[in-house]
């Protein structure tokens, strides 16, 4: 018999979007880098 765990709860996935081009920026490790124009910010930015 194999027992399905249960779905584990994903931490907070916040999607950031650039301030540029508004394209959904990567967030790596607190870092935000859009993949379209290469704006890069840090996530505990305002
Ligand atoms: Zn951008």
């Amino acid at each position: 018999m194999t027992d399905d765990p249960p779905a584990p709860i994903p931490p907070e996935k916040q999607v950031f979007f650039c301030d540029l081009c508004g394209a959904q920026m990567l967030n790596l490790h607190c870092k935000l880098i859009c993949e379209q124009c290469g704006y890069k910010r840090d996530c505990s930015d305002p």
